[in-house]
C-alpha cells in the first residue's frame, strides 16, 4: 500500500486528519484555549527549552542508551534487534519525559495542583515524582484493580507525597480512572492542571505530550546512526494511548526506508472485552474529549477493555496514531498476554533486563519480525519501561510455567 504524504502537526483545532480535537463541556474551553496559549508560547521558548533539556539530562538521565541485543538476535537467527533503553530512565520508563514537560507548564501557569489518572502507575510515579520536583501537590486517580496489581507503584507515590485516590466503579481500571480524574479536573480547572499521561484527550494534549516525548526518537535516529551508519530498517513500540510509540517514529515519519510497527494487547483473545486492539478492532468514536479509533458496546460507549499490561488497557488512543493508520504509514499489530510474557522472560534470560509487560508486547511482536525480515536487516524496540512493578504479578501468575 502507498503512503500518503505525512502532515506532522494537527490543525490549529487540534485535528489529525479527522481525529482528534476537543470535545468537551463548555466550562472547560477557556482553560484548555488557555494551555494551547501558553504552550504554543513556551514550546519555541529557549528558556523554556534549556530548563527541559538540563532536567532530561541530569535528573533523568537523558541519553537513554541504545543497545544491541546480540543473544535474542543470535537466538532468533534474523534481524539484529536493537532496544532503546527508556526503562534507564529516573523513575523506569518514557512517562517522565512528558510529566516533566507538563509539570513546567503548570508551574509557569500558576496552577497549585496536578492531577492525573493512572494504569500501571507508572504515569502517576511520574507525575508525582515530577510534583515533587517543581513544588506542586498531585492527586492521582488509579483503579482498585489497578491498585492491587501495582502494589509497589502505589506506596512510591505516597511516599512522594501523592495523594492516590482509588477508584472503584465499573472495570476498575485505566478507562474509570480518566473519568474520576476528569470529574476532579471539572471542580477546579483554574487551579488544578490535568497532566494527561499520554498522547490523548483533547487538544492540545495529543500534541503537547507527542512534542515532550519526541526526544526518544531524536537521540535514537542520531544514536543509530553513529552505530551502524544507516536508519534501522524497522522501528517497533507498543501502543497503549501512543506515547512511547508516537515519541519514537516521529522523527522518522518522513524516512521512507524505515518500516513502523505499533503493537497493540490481543490479550485473551478477541471477544469483546478480553483485548484492548483499538485500531485493529475499533471504529471512529469520541472518547475522553477527543475522536479516534475507539472499541465501542453496542450503544456506542467505549468498550470494555483488558490486558495483561494496566498500562495498554485503554479502548481508545491517540488520535494522531488513527490517523497514520489511514494513511498507511505505520502498520499497526497486536501481541497476545502469553506471547507478551514469554518475551518478558525471553529478554529477562537472554539479556539481562526485566522489561514491563507493555513493552513486553513490543519484544515479542520484534522476534517475530525478525525472523520474517531475516539477516542483515535491524529492528529498533522503544523499550519503554522496566518491569520491576511487574514481578509480584507475574510470578504469582505464570510463575509455575517459568520458575
Ligand atoms: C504507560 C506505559 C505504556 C503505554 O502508554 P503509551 O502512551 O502507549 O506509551 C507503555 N509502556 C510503559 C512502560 C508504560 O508505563
Amino acid at each position: 500500500m502507498s503512503v500518503k504524504k505525512f502532515d506532522p502537526m494537527p490543525t490549529k483545532d487540534g485535528y489529525f486528519g479527522e481525529y482528534g480535537g476537543s470535545f468537551i463541556p463548555p466550562q472547560l474551553e477557556s482553560v484548555l484555549n488557555e494551555i494551547t496559549y501558553e504552550y504554543e508560547k513556551i514550546r519555541n521558548d529557549e528558556n523554556f527549552i534549556k530548563e527541559l533539556s538540563d532536567l532530561y539530562k541530569h535528573y533523568v538521565g537523558r541519553p537513554s542508551p541504545i543497545f544491541f541485543a546480540k543473544r535474542i538476535s543470535n537466538m532468533v537467527g534474523g534481524a539484529d534487534i536493537y532496544l532503546k533503553r527508556e526503562d534507564l530512565n529516573h523513575t523506569g520508563a518514557h512517562k517522565i519525559n512528558h510529566c516533566l514537560g507538563e509539570a513546567l507548564l503548570a508551574k509557569k501557569m500558576g496552577k497549585t495542583k496536578l492531577i492525573a489518572e493512572t494504569g500501571a502507575g507508572q504515569h502517576g510515579v511520574a507525575l508525582a515524582t515530577a510534583a515533587a520536583l517543581v513544588g506542586l501537590e498531585c492527586d492521582i486517580f488509579m483503579g482498585e484493580v489497578d491498585i492491587n496489581k501495582e502494589h509497589p507503584n502505589v506506596v512510591r507515590m505516597k511516599i512522594l507525597g501523592a495523594k492516590v485516590i482509588p477508584v472503584s466503579h465499573g472495570r476498575q481500571t485505566l478507562k474509570e480512572a480518566v473519568d474520576s480524574a476528569f470529574e476532579a479536573y471539572l471542580k477546579d480547572p483554574v487551579n488544578q492542571f490535568y497532566a494527561i499521561g499520554s498522547v490523548v484527550g483533547p487538544h492540545p494534549f495529543p500534541m503537547m505530550v507527542r512534542d515532550f516525548q519526541q526526544i526518544v526518537g531524536e537521540e535514537a535516529k542520531k544514536q543509530f546512526m553513529e552505530m551502524t551508519g544507516k536508519h534501522p530498517d524497522n522501528l517497533v513500540a507498543c501502543v497503549g494511548g501512543g506515547s512511547n510509540a508516537i515519541g519514537l517514529f516521529t522523527p522518522f515519519l518522513e524516512e521512507e526506508d524505515v518500516n513502523i510497527y505499533g503493537v497493540e494487547p490481543a490479550g485473551r483473545g478477541f471477544k469483546d472485552g478480553d483485548h484492548a486492539a483499538t485500531l485493529t478492532l475499533g471504529k471512529p468514536g469520541i472518547i475522553h474529549g477527543f475522536k479516534c479509533y475507539l472499541l465501542q458496546d453496542e450503544n456506542g460507549d467505549p468498550g470494555k477493555v483488558y490486558s495483561v499490561a494496566s498500562g495498554l488497557d485503554y479502548p481508545g488512543v491517540g488520535p494522531q496514531h488513527s490517523y497514520l493508520k489511514d494513511i498507511n504509514r505505520v502498520n499497526y499489530d497486536y501481541i497476545n498476554d502469553d506471547e507478551a510474557i514469554d518475551a518478558f522472560f525471553t529478554l529477562s534470560r537472554l539479556e539481562g533486563i526485566i522489561p514491563a509487560i507493555e513493552s513486553s508486547h513490543a519484544v515479542a511482536y520484534a522476534i517475530k519480525l525478525a525472523k520474517k525480515e531475516g539477516k542483515g536487516k535491524s529492528i529498533l524496540i522503544n523499550l519503554s519501561g522496566r518491569g520491576d512493578k511487574d514481578i509480584d504479578f507475574v510470578v504469582e501468575n505464570f510463575g509455575d510455567k517459568y520458575i
